[in-house]
């Protein structure tokens, strides 16, 4: 090809010939790598018209991760100190689709034998070369993912097809024996695992686009009996073949440890229940007893009364979110006024703590079929929150309205706010925020879970509103009777 550079002759010559040849991308840079001319082949290589490249960087052409590992000033290099240099990689065109470029680029030099840029000559290569080199790119990349997993994972192409496992795969699905790759997952699955779930799963995901969710599928293991694994798929981006990886995490131990906790929060709070509602049958007697008695021990018997109060709630939030994970949660609803019960609670509050004052706005009244006890367990769980976490300051506001068909209790505090870091987890067991973790505020983070379950039983909605030092509104809302 050098022997048309304008080195040597008619510039003109060279670039009729550079023009005339339709199969090879010939093109020129200056310098620092700026494309000057652009001929037919490149053109038809590339897709990019003369008009649209000459003037641009030719990292254009090249793929990100080559840019990243400065490819292009490499191969630049190389020209100038060795008098060319090879560019047989992966070359980016227009469409963003990737071509395998394989050729050679030179330094050009001016009359003065002084250095002016480079020009780069590349080959179209035929399909076949392409489809090959696709294939080398994806094993590479499969070897060099699984080889950064110890878990269990497969690598798939589109057509589910293995491309690459790691050996806690084979040895999980007693694969070791038997080539896998370029074989069909599904037909590789042992026959108890129920592949159709797990087919219909993937072409969702692949479908969609969509690799966040994940699934769960029982399956009998020859060896160690009923698994429970979780899939999840990630998506390992490689134009022009899609691959993505399967893990499969086995949860059957963290499953049974789970529900024995479960049954065993259950059991135990349902035993702790009785002998606390007799201690607080005693502890009444005791306040109605003792009236006549020294404020010292009137104050104590009236403390210990409190006490059992917010244990018995604390039992009833465990024994409840334990229903609620074991689907044995019953709601029993009944008619009844929520604005009253709001009342109801707010002087409850008035009368066992001193630091809020409590202010009730826009009471109407609000008809509601719902559960009453446990309603009132949201509204006493948002109170308390509200006062709280609002240690500096001494004023909560409810506030309850009409939106179309619905009623809308809100509760808002003027204390410390949530950060926008940690407003996603409240809502789910044991959330608490990291600085109230560490504060000496007293907490389950099991309260506001139970809440938006039983809200969202009911067919309401909650949230909050809040600003980082300046306070919260936790609302719910639901249907008006
Ligand atoms: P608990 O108060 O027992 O920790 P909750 O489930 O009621 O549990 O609340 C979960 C977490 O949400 C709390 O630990 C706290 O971090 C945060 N939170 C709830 N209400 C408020 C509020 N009014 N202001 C600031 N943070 C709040």
């Amino acid at each position: 090809m050098n022997q048309a550079t304008p080195e040597q002759g008619n510039l003109e010559t060279y670039k009729l010939i550079v023009e005339s040849m339709k199969s090879y991308a010939v093109f020129a840079l200056d310098k620092e790598g700026v494309i000057q001319t652009w001929n037919a082949g490149a053109q038809k290589i590339f897709y990019y018209r003369p008009d649209e490249i000459i003037g641009r960087s030719c990292n254009i052409l090249y793929t990100p991760e080559d840019i990243a590992a400065c490819v292009p000033e490499a191969e630049l290099k190389d020209a100038l100190i060795y008098g060319k240099g090879v560019n047989e990689r992966f070359h980016v065109k227009k469409d963003r689709g990737r071509i395998w470029g394989s050729g050679l680029v030179f330094p050009l030099y001016n009359d003065k034998r002084e250095h002016v840029g480079f020009t780069k000559v590349m080959q179209k290569i035929s399909e076949e070369e392409q489809a090959q080199a696709n294939l080398r790119e994806e094993r590479s990349l499969a070897q060099t993912w699984v080889s950064t997993f110890n878990e269990i994972v497969v690598i798939l192409n589109q057509e589910m097809k293995v491309v690459n496992a790691t050996a806690a795969f084979r040895s999980f699905f007693m694969l070791d024996k038997r080539p896998i790759e370029g074989a069909n997952l599904f037909e590789l699955m042992p026959g108890a695992f129920n592949t159709a779930q797990l087919e219909s799963f993937v072409d969702a995901a692949l479908k969609a686009n969509n690799f966040h969710s994940s699934v769960e599928i029982t399956f009998v293991h020859p060896v160690s009996g009923l698994r429970t694994l979780l899939i999840k798929p990630r998506r390992i981006y490689q134009p022009p073949n899609i691959l993505f990886s399967l893990e499969f995490i086995d949860q059957t131990e963290q499953q049974s440890i789970m529900q024995e906790k479960d049954v065993f929060i259950s059991v135990a709070s349902h035993e702790i229940r009785t002998p606390i509602s007799v201690i607080k049958a005693y502890a009444q007697i005791l306040v109605r007893e003792l009236k006549e008695a020294k404020p010292i021990v009137q104050s104590a018997v009236l403390k210990i009364n409190e006490q059992i109060n917010s244990m018995n709630l604390l039992i009833n939030a465990l024994l409840d979110t334990s229903k609620l994970t074991t689907g044995k949660l019953i709601l029993e609803p009944e008619i009844f006024n929520l604005s009253t019960l709001v009342q109801e609670i707010a002087e409850g509050f008035r009368l066992t703590q001193t630091t809020h004052t409590i202010e009730i706005r826009k009471d109407i009244d609000s008809l509601v079929f719902a559960d009453k006890p446990r309603t009132g367990t949201v509204i006493t769980n948002l109170l308390s929150n509200a006062i709280k976490y609002s240690p500096g300051a001494n004023h909560v506001v409810i506030e309850i309205e009409h939106i179309s068909d619905r009623v809308r209790v809100g509760v808002q505090d003027f204390g410390l706010g949530i950060p926008e870091a940690e407003q996603g987890s409240l809502f789910q067991r044991f959330g608490r925020t990291e600085s109230v973790r560490q504060s000496k505020i007293p907490g389950t983070g099991l309260g506001l879970h139970l809440a938006s379950e039983i809200i969202k039983l009911q067919s309401g909605e909650i949230n909050f509103q809040t600003e980082d030092g300046k306070g919260s509104t936790f609302y719910f809302t639901l249907p008006l009777y």
